[in-house]
């Protein structure tokens, strides 16, 4: 790493080497949300780049020392991957302050989590088992679970260290070798953590990122003949036409997209404890987060007590530099992101939703070069609205009134996206019923989020397809393999 003129400059990792330059010997700057000022740069990384690093990541498959590493030691790789990435949390985390606006302490988090994922998939490393199958009595059958190979995961940018674990983490653990694309906006923790894996022992090739644009470098990974699998996370859209260029290849695909999630509030719930983790899940992260709750779902006869409670737990977030530890939300990643959450405020006005607090870029002038919002409410908003209906990806959420059970679960899940759902009642009837019915992959009842790296978690219908964490993930980076070994006795 060096830096010029204050600005930080990372080369792309390929094949344990930092390059310096791209072919076309462009570059990718990385704003500052918190300034608007350019604060680091990495190399435009393109087609070539990518092919360098599949190849890289095929040759460490097939002939280094990787393959024929015993599972125990990979995971005692990873063990040590994990205490590095501790040991260097304050500066990763620096860094993603600086990429992507989140706070000191939400990126701290973030780092600490990673180093935990780390951990879980280094403990299962060596317990991928396969089965022993009674399908004839002279048959010996079992099955055997392989690494499917070179893995392309593509990263946004909302949570750039997280979702590098989420899938560095358990295609390794598997014995497979991974090209990682990070987002444009933010490329640098990605490359600080391909540092650490280096000095972790994990041989070069086995771990490439390669910064680029999504449809340059990204869709190079995709259409690649040699990547067996691509495990994305981002907007559905993207997954739709990365499906389409995976398809001739019939690459695996597991694609975690976005959400819309309905946070549903019975009469009987904990109110103050529902509204203080309703406008955490609304709100926190500037709303950048894909099991955002931004569909608050409220039962009609405490509608009103509770939207009061909300404002009062959304008057205690302070909004501000991402640097300061009194901060709880900070900027928007980026000016677009800005504007599409400023345009959601116009599009809830036009709608005729009520505006309850925010709506608008904060007053302090210390915080006008940024992409700062305030959190917003709108209430009394119709189930059928665009603000109720499409992801923001910032801090604006929609208060939806329900008159019963019925109701809200056919309101709920009258959606595209399926990747969360929260739940808040004291009656166990009504916890389950209301599980079962609703559409999504994960449902938190009395708690939200409830993200956990044991935990399988992903989507249904736009939200996306595939798992990731806990053992469910272990299928995406494993093919199963069928041995059958005739085991009758020729001379009887
Ligand atoms: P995008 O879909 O725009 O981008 C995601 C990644 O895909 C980026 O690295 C992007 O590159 C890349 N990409 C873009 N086009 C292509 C292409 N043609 N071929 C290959 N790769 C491509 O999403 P965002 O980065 O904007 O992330 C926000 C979205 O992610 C939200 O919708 C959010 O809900 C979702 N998300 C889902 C999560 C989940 O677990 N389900 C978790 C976090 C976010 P580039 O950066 O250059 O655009």
């Amino acid at each position: 790493m060096h830096s010029s003129d204050d600005v930080l400059t990372r080369g792309a990792f390929i094949d344990g080497e930092w390059i310096a330059r791209s072919e076309n010997g462009g570059f990718i700057e990385s704003v500052n949300p918190a300034n608007g000022r350019v604060w680091a740069k990495v190399p435009d990384s393109g087609a070539a780049e990518i092919d360098a690093a599949v190849q890289a990541a095929d040759r460490a498959l097939h002939h280094s020392n990787w393959s024929r590493l015993a599972a125990s030691e990979r995971g005692a790789m990873l063990y040590r991957y994990s205490q590095l990435i501790t040991e260097r949390r304050d500066e990763i985390a620096a860094a993603e302050v600086s990429d992507a606006g989140l706070t000191l302490a939400d990126a701290r988090t973030d780092v600490g989590a990673a180093a935990a994922w780390f951990r879980y998939f280094a403990g299962l490393a060596d317990k991928i088992e396969g089965t022993t199958v009674p399908a004839k009595p002279d048959w010996h059958a079992y099955t055997m679970r392989e690494p499917v190979g070179v893995v392309g995961a593509i990263l946004p940018w909302n949570a750039p260290t997280l979702m590098y674990s989420w899938k560095v983490a358990p295609a390794l653990a598997a014995g497979n070798t991974i090209v990682v694309k990070p987002a444009e906006l933010t490329p640098i923790s990605a490359l600080l953590l391909a540092e650490i894996a280096l000095e972790a022992g994990i041989p070069p090739g086995v771990l490439n990122v390669v910064p680029g644009y999504g449809n340059t470098a990204g869709e190079a990974l995709v259409a690649h003949p040699k990547v067996a699998k691509i495990a994305f996370t981002g907007e559905h859209r993207t997954a739709q036409h990365i499906a389409k260029v995976a398809a001739d290849t019939l690459k695996r695909l597991s694609c975690e997209c976005g959400g819309k999630a309905p946070h549903i509030i019975m009469a009987d719930a904990n109110l103050p404890k529902a509204a203080n983790a309703a406008a955490s899940s609304a709100f926190r992260r500037a709303g950048q987060s894909c099991a955002l709750g931004s569909r608050i779902f409220v039962q009609e006869t405490v509608h009103a007590e509770f939207v009061d409670l909300l404002a009062q737990a959304a008057e205690k977030i302070r909004v501000g530099d991402p640097l300061d530890p009194d901060t709880d939300v900070g900027p928007q990643a980026s000016q677009a992101q800005l504007s599409k959450t400023l345009s959601y405020v116009d599009i809830a006005h036009e709608e005729k939703s009520d505006l309850v607090f925010g709506g608008r870029k904060p007053d302090e002038p210390a915080l006008a070069d940024g992409f700062y919002v305030l959190p917003t409410l709108f209430d009394n908003v119709g189930n059928d609205t665009r603000l109720a209906q499409e992801e923001v990806f910032g801090p604006v959420a929609a208060v939806i009134p329900f008159a019963g059970e019925k109701d809200v679960i056919e309101a709920a899940n009258n959606v595209i996206y399926g990747l969360t759902a929260g739940l808040w009642t004291r009656d166990l009837g009504t916890a389950h019923r209301m599980g079962r019915a609703l559409k999504a992959g994960s449902i938190w009842t009395n708690v939200y989020p409830a993200v956990h790296w044991s935990l399988p978690y992903g989507g249904v219908k736009l939200s996306g397809y595939g798992r990731e964490n806990g053992l469910a993930v272990m299928n995406e980076y494993t093919s199963t393999k069928t041995v059958v070994v005739n085991i009758e006795d020729d001379d009887e």
